[in-house]
């Protein structure tokens, strides 16, 4: 694949007619926290049919479910609709794509919401849950009916979200207690439904590092459970991030994550892992649509922008820039049309080359967006002209999903077999 098919570009337009009509007036009352991206995702799925979409697909995948819990054992992984793990995913990972970078070209932070509460949140609850709990918590999610958050991160953790998590579940009668913190949560402070990663207290000396990841699903307003107003940030006005705080809260087995202690068979470090390629060639797309974005401005600009009785465009210090820009396009849109390609043809990413992918595309859109600030000179730092808005929310693209120095040694620990 090396451009978009007539179909997918029948579906961009339409996206980009959508987005044109839908969020751009939306921008700025977005980015003041005026208004909150959950209706505008809502728009967007029943106006292209999303909602019924992801009914079907959850029908399959439950009956897939179910179908292996009676034949094969009870914690084996559900594939997407029952259909072999490596099949081709039908041009679906395109469709995915093309209203990530649609949407882009203004809003990231609604992507970021979007992508955690269906991605994340839906995803990890879809894949791992009990046939029961995909139908309490997965349905309502995957449909966007709930908003949903993914809960790892800690104050202490980050980067080392696993190992150095201190959020725990201590056995408590036929339930647990769960007791910890969260910070940087996205969708954190109007979630619905979360899903919390905690670390088995089974009471026993292991060092906390090495106890067993559980995962939680808990809905909004569980005793015990506060969730925080949004935190003020650099950029992403438009996707909500906060805290969460939990004290003695007390679920039942029934929230415990494919009801199973087993790390392989619920939650886990492998559920957390799971995420990792999607999350990184979505990461990709976002920076592709920033990318496109400033790239588009940053032509129009230099076209309009007289001095000395010429166009700035005319400078060759100017057209650097704008050539730089377009060298950087083709190749983030080469390595989103690979990712679609090899998702066509059945097979994925290696985790080393998303996180290439995905340090490559994240770096590439901080740099360019930043350009493009600067080829706006005076104006580029005034929110009215965009590329200031996009340079901020592109700056998040290096720190969350694994911050660039993670995407290293993923990239490195593969190259050198370590
Ligand atoms: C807007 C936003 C939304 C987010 N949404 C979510 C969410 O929905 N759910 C969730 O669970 N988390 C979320 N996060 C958290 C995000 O995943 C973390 O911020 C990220 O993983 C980095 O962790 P940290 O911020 O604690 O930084 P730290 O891990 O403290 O890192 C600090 C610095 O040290 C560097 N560093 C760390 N380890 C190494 C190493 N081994 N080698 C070299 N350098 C290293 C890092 O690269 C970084 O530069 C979000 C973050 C942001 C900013």
């Amino acid at each position: 694949m090396f451009e978009w098919s007539a179909e997918q570009l029948m579906v961009r337009d339409a996206v980009r007619a959508f987005v044109e009509k839908e969020v751009k007036p939306h921008v700025a009352e977005l980015e003041h926290g005026d208004l909150l991206p959950y209706g505008i995702m809502r728009k967007l799925y029943t106006t292209f049919g999303m909602d019924q979409l992801a009914r079907d697909r959850f029908a399959r995948q439950l009956e897939a479910r179910r179908r292996e819990l009676a034949g094969a054992g009870a914690h084996q992984t559900p594939t997407d609709g029952g259909a072999p793990a490596r099949q081709g995913d039908g041009g679906a990972a395109a469709m995915t794509l093309i209203p990530i970078i649609e949407l882009c070209h203004y809003c990231p932070g609604i992507v970021t919401a979007m992508g955690v509460s269906i991605g994340l949140a839906a995803g990890t609850v879809l894949k791992r849950g009990t046939p029961a709990q995909m139908e309490r918590w997965g349905l309502e999610l995957a449909t966007m009916e709930k908003i949903g958050a993914w809960a790892i991160t800690e104050p202490g953790s980050g980067s080392d979200a696993l190992g150095g998590m201190l959020a725990s579940a201590r056995r408590d009668g036929d339930g647990y207690l769960l007791n910890g913190s969260k910070t940087f949560i996205t969708n954190g402070p109007y979630a619905d439904t979360i899903v919390f990663y905690a670390k088995l207290d089974d009471g026993s000396d292991t060092p906390v590092r090495d106890r067993k990841v559980l995962t939680f699903v808990l809905d909004a307003g569980t005793p015990g459970l506060v969730q925080s107003p949004p935190f003020a940030k650099m950029g992403l006005h438009s996707s909500p991030t906060g805290e969460l705080f939990l004290s003695d809260v007390r679920v039942g087995r029934d929230h415990l994550l494919g009801e199973t202690e087993d790390e392989a068979g619920g939650g886990g470090r492998e559920s957390a892992k799971d995420n990792f390629v999607q999350e990184r060639a979505g990461v990709a797309a976002m920076a592709l649509g920033v990318i496109e974005a400033c790239l588009a401005l940053s032509v129009d600009y230099a076209r309009e922008r007289t001095l000395w009785g010429q166009p700035i465009g005319d400078r060759q210090l100017v057209q650097l820039k704008l050539a730089k820009m377009e060298v950087a396009r083709l190749n983030v849109a080469n390595l989103v049309f690979r990712h679609i390609e090899l998702s066509a043809a059945g097979k994925q990413l290696t985790l080393a080359e998303a996180s290439a992918m995905k340090l490559y595309a994240a770096q590439t859109a901080s740099e360019v967006a930043m350009e493009a600030v600067q080829l706006f000179g005076g104006n580029g730092y005034m929110s009215e002209f965009r590329v200031e808005q996009l340079a901020r929310d592109a700056k998040v693209f290096q720190i969350y999903a694994g911050t660039d120095e993670i995407q290293v040694t993923h990239i490195a620990k593969a190259l050198l077999g370590t």
